[in-house]
This record gives structure tokens, C-alpha cells and sequence, in this order.
């Protein structure tokens, strides 16, 4: 499979559409550890890097510039935590797709697992302290060790999403050592992190891409 901007159009939409309809869970769980606003936050910036994505001439743009527009419009639309992040994430994944006109599987992987490492430095959270880390460090682990292993994209992709499902189930049973949460000490044990949620979400909507 080749990934033009066009493909990454219809990604961009499909990552919006589905955090559109999982905002106000993520503002719910949001409201339990933190401050209520991760719905409302992933879903203005997933809108906007999508609109800004779409509006995109497609033809006469690379991945690269298409994924920097999309982190520049998350960034610009977005006041919470989340924003810098996923930002860092977008720029991360153009900075992977080195201004090739067309990503191949393995571009697109390496552009994926770009987007754990920037979220991952960006924010200097380390794994397990409840965070959106503990979703996208073991998904990115799993779908390059699914690829050197010779699986296909989708393969990959499926591999990816149950680890991020698992890590997201695991932040339940931790205290949080970034974010707000992290105020709360033991009472935030038994809550899942928002932030892993929305990861999960967001990771679903691309193993859902890499299956066409
Ligand atoms: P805010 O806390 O500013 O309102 P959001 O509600 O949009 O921001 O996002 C909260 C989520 O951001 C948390 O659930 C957590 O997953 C993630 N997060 C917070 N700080 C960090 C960090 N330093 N590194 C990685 N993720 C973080
Ligand atoms: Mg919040
Ligand atoms: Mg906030």
C-alpha cells in the first residue's frame, strides 16, 4: 500500500469522526482525575488538523507539509496538555515521511512509532506513570516488532491497538506521575487515564485505515 496526502485526508477524518463521538466519555473520565476537558480538547484539535488537512490541494502537497499543517492546526486549537503533545506527535511523523510523495508500509510504521517518540519526549513521561505514554509506547513497540517479524501493515496495526488497549486497561492500577492526576496520589488509582483513552481511540481509527 502506498500513502498519499489524499489517504492522509480520509486518516485525518477518520481520527476526527471517532474521538467527535468518544468526547464526552473522555471529558468524563477527564472529570474523575483531571480537569473534565479531554473530550473538548482532542475533539477541537482532531477537527481542526482534519479541516486543515482537508482543505489541503492534495495533489500538489507531500505527507510531510500535510502532517505539519495538521500539528500546527491541533496546536493552535487546543489550550490543555494535550495540544504541544500531539503536536510534537504530528511533526514527528512528517519528520519520519522525509518529504517523499507517497509513504510506503514501512514509512508509515516508522511514522507511527515517530509519533510515540515525540509524545514521549515532548511530555518526558516515562512508562507507567499514567499517562497517554503507557497507550502509545507499547503500541508503537508492538507494531515494529509485528513488522520485523515480516507481519503485514494491518497485522501490524492489529498488534499495535491490543497493546495500547492493555496499556490504557494498566493505568487504572497506577498513581500518576505526570498531569494533573498526579495531584491526587492514591485516589487516582482505579480510574483509567484519559489520555491513554484517547490514545487507544486514535489508534483504533489507524488500524482501521491500514485495513484499506
Ligand atoms: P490538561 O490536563 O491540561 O487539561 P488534557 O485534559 O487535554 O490536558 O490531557 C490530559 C492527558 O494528558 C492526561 O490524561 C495524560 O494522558 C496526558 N499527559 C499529561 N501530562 C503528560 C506528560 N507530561 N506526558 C505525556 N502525557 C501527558
Ligand atoms: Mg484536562
Ligand atoms: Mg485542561
Amino acid at each position: 500500500m502506498t500513502i498519499t496526502t489524499k489517504d492522509l485526508q480520509h486518516l485525518f477524518a477518520l481520527i476526527a469522526e471517532d474521538i467527535a463521538k468518544n468526547r464526552d466519555h473522555l471529558c468524563e473520565l477527564d472529570g474523575v482525575i483531571g480537569d473534565g476537558d479531554h473530550g473538548l480538547a482532542m475533539d477541537a484539535g482532531c477537527q481542526a488538523a482534519a479541516k486543515a488537512v482537508g482543505e489541503l490541494d492534495a495533489a500538489q502537497t507531500a505527507p510531510t507539509p500535510a502532517f505539519n499543517v495538521a500539528a500546527k492546526a491541533f496546536l493552535n486549537a487546543v489550550g490543555a496538555s494535550s495540544g504541544p503533545l500531539y503536536a510534537t506527535a504530528f511533526m514527528r511523523a512528517g519528520a519520519a515521511a522525509r518529504d517523499k510523495q507517497a509513504l510506503t508500509d514501512d514509512d508509515f510504521l516508522r511514522a507511527f512509532a515517530a509519533m510515540a517518540q515525540g509524545i514521549q519526549e515532548r511530555g518526558k513521561a516515562e512508562l507507567g506513570e499514567k499517562t497517554m505514554v503507557d497507550a502509545w509506547r507499547p503500541a508503537a513497540d508492538a507494531a515494529l516488532d509485528s513488522w520485523r517479524s515480516g507481519s503485514s501493515m494491518a497485522e501490524c496495526f492489529d498488534a499495535a491497538l491490543q497493546a495500547a488497549r492493555d496499556g490504557c486497561e494498566a493505568t487504572s492500577g497506577m498513581t500518576a506521575g505526570k498531569g494533573r492526576a498526579s495531584r491526587l496520589g492514591h485516589r487516582a488509582i482505579g480510574h483509567i487515564d484519559p489520555g491513554a483513552a484517547s490514545a487507544v481511540i486514535m489508534i483504533a481509527a489507524m488500524a482501521k485505515f491500514a485495513q484499506h
